[in-house]
């Protein structure tokens, strides 16, 4: 069994093993005041690509392209239109702030884009079939 020890937090009397040095209930209150700190901690697969320069030209592009290009409801994201982000970044190390190269998309429409096109062809293709099927049966 490990050593308890007392918390750091003053007047804190909890025992804990913590290698912290906080108890659980004060790590969970931390966790509960900061949440944005330990989200800020996970690395962002993009992150290298989304620095001060990208965030002003984000808030720049969105205000020159203020609904989405697909549907047009209220855009809230840049789009890279032709190169994927990842793509991009391998290509030129940073993102091409070319405005051309963008186009601004609500949410929704973001997140549809995003799904994998072999995957829709697929479910497509499913669907069509279960739509030949019922058709037979019925
Ligand atoms: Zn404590
Ligand atoms: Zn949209």
């Amino acid at each position: 069994m490990k050593l308890k020890k007392r918390c750091k937090t003053y007047g804190c009397p909890n025992l804990h093993s913590n290698v912290s040095g906080y108890c659980d209930e004060c790590t969970a209150a931390y966790r509960r005041n900061h949440p944005s700190t330990y989200e800020k901690s996970r690395p962002s697969a993009h992150k290298r690509g989304y620095d001060y320069k990208w965030q002003k030209f984000r808030r720049d592009f969105l205000a020159v392209n203020p609904v989405c290009a697909m549907c047009g409801a209220k855009a809230e994201v840049v789009d890279h239109k032709d190169i994927p982000a990842d793509v991009m970044l391998e290509a030129y190390g940073s993102f091409d702030l070319d405005p051309s190269h963008y186009q601004a998309l609500c949410r929704r429409c973001n997140t549809l884009k995003g799904l994998d096109y072999d995957k829709k062809a697929r479910e497509a293709f499913h669907q069509d079939q279960n739509f030949l099927e019922t058709r037979g049966r019925g």
